[in-house]
C-alpha cells in the first residue's frame, strides 16, 4: 500500500493521463471499448488480458473512483455501483447461496431491513437480528447456516456505535463474513478493515459525493471476495455510470476538508442541543454523554455529520419544529453541505411497526439532522427559532 497520508491519496491517485496531457481526469463516456484485431478481441474475452471491454464491466471513470476508495479503506479491490442499495443488494446477493443465513445487528438501514425481510426469504435466505448492545450474545445467535454477520456503525438514524474490533473477532473465530456498511462514517472517519471487516459498503450518495448530487454505491475488500461480487455484477448488471464515477473521483478530493467541517459543526449543534430546555435527549458519538463514547473514540477519527434529537411535546411537538424550521431543508439525504432535517417516523423508517421503531429506538419526537458546511451560527440560529 502506497505511504502517502489519506488527503494525499485521495487527490493524486489518477489512473489515466491521455495524449491531451489534462491535468484533471478526463470523462470517458463510452458504453464500450474497441479491440485491436481478432485475437485481442478473443484474449479479451478469455480474460487472458486486464482491458476494458464494456462499462456495465469497468471504465476508467469507476476503476478510478475504486482505486482511490480501496486506498483510503485499506482495501485489496472493489466495485462501484449505481446506488447504496445496489451495492448492499449485489454484494450480499453474490455471496449467499440458498439456505443461508445472516446475522445482523438490528438497527439498519430502512432498506437493508426490507431486503432481510421482505425479499431474502423468497430466495430461502433468513436472518436473525441481534441487539446492538448485546454484542456478548451474539456467539448464541450463530448457527451452521451462517455466513455473513452485518452491521453498519454510526447506525441511522440513532447514531449508535458497534463495537467493530468485537464483531471482527467474532466474525474470524467462527469463519464468518463481516460486511461493514460504513456510509455514515466516510472512509475518512473510519476504516473497518483494520478493526477485522471483510468487506466495507459505501453509499456515495452521502458524504462521498457531500453535494447532494448523485446516487452511487460501492462495497471494496478482499481480491477474492470481490472478485465473487465482480462476476454476479457484470451480469445483473448495477453498474455506475462513468459520469456519476468521475464526478465522485473528484468529491473524494476534498471529502476529507468537508468531512472535518461538517464534524466540528455537528459537535457544536449537539453541545448547544444538550443545554435546550425543549429538548429530551441528544445522541451525537463525539458527546461524552454518548452511551458507547469511548469505543466511539478508538475507533473514529470524529463524530461524523448526523446529530440525533427528540423533540418535547411528542408528534406535536416534533411536526411543529419541522413546520418552523426556515434554512435548513427538510429532506431525506445526508451527507450534503446543506444542512437536513428529517423525521425519521414519518419518512424513511415508516415502513417499520411501531414496535420495530421501538426497538431501534426511532421515537416520534426523534428528529434526526445531517448537519452542514454552512455557517455554524446559522444552522444553530434555525433550530433555535424553530424550538421556540
Ligand atoms: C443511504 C444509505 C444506504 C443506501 O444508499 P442509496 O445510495 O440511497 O441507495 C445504505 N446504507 C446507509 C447507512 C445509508 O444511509
Amino acid at each position: 500500500m502506497n505511504s502517502q497520508k489519506f488527503e494525499t491519496k485521495a487527490i493524486r491517485t489518477q489512473l489515466q493521463r491521455s495524449q491531451y496531457l489534462e491535468h484533471s481526469v478526463p470523462l470517458y463516456l463510452t458504453s464500450s471499448f474497441v479491440f485491436e484485431d481478432a485475437e485481442d478481441m478473443r484474449a479479451s474475452f478469455a480474460e487472458e488480458k486486464d482491458r476494458n471491454i464494456y462499462s456495465r464491466y469497468a471504465n476508467p471513470n469507476s476503476d478510478e473512483f475504486i482505486e482511490k476508495v480501496c486506498q483510503m479503506e485499506d482495501a485489496e479491490a472493489g466495485f462501484a455501483f449505481a446506488s447504496g442499495m445496489a451495492a448492499v443488494f449485489s454484494t450480499l446477493a453474490a455471496l449467499l447461496d440458498s439456505g443461508d443465513h445472516v446475522l445482523s445487528a438490528r438497527n439498519i438501514f430502512g432498506s437493508t431491513h426490507s431486503l432481510f425481510t421482505n425479499f431474502f426469504p423468497k430466495w430461502n435466505i433468513s436472518h436473525t437480528y441481534f441487539k446492538i448492545d448485546a454484542l456478548d450474545t451474539i456467539e448464541q445467535l450463530i448457527t451452521p447456516k451462517t455466513k455473513i454477520i452485518y452491521a453498519e456503525s454510526p447506525t441511522n438514524p440513532g447514531v449508535d456505535i458497534l463495537d467493530l474490533e468485537a464483531l471482527g473477532e467474532i466474525a474470524k473465530k467462527h469463519n464468518l463474513i463481516l460486511v461493514i456498511d460504513n456510509c455514515f462514517a466516510s472512509p475518512y472517519l473510519q476504516q473497518p478493515i483494520k478493526f477485522g471487516a471483510d468487506l466495507v459498503i459505501h453509499s456515495g450518495t452521502k458524504l462521498i459525493d457531500g453535494q447532494g448530487r448523485v446516487l452511487a454505491g460501492i462495497t471494496v475488500g478482499s481480491n477474492e471476495l470481490i472478485d465473487k461480487i465482480y462476476r454476479f455484477s457484470r451480469i445483473t448488471g448495477p453498474s455506475l455510470s462513468p459520469f456519476n464515477a468521475w464526478l465522485l473521483s473528484k468529491s473524494l478530493e476534498t471529502l476529507a476538508v468537508r468531512v472535518d467541517r461538517h464534524c466540528e459543526n455537528a459537535l457544536k449543534l449537539a453541545e448547544f442541543l444538550e443545554g435546550h430546555k425543549k429538548v429530551n435527549w441528544v445522541k451525537y458519538p463525539f458527546l461524552k454523554s454518548h452511551p458507547q463514547y469511548e469505543i466511539a473514540k478508538k475507533q473514529m477519527k470524529a463524530g461524523g455529520c448526523v446529530v440525533a434529537f427528540e423533540v418535547k411535546g411528542g408528534v406535536k411537538g416534533g411536526q411543529d419544529f419541522f413546520d418552523f424550521i426556515k434554512l435548513l431543508s427538510l429532506s431525506a439525504n445526508l451527507g450534503d453541505s446543506r444542512s437536513i432535517v428529517t423525521h425519521p417516523a414519518s419518512t424513511t423508517h415508516s415502513k417499520l411497526s411501531v414496535e420495530e421503531r421501538e426497538e431501534t429506538g426511532i421515537t416520534d419526537g426523534m428528529v434526526r439532522v445531517s448537519v452542514g458546511l454552512e455557517h455554524i451560527d446559522d444552522i444553530i440560529g434555525d433550530i433555535e427559532q424553530a424550538l421556540g
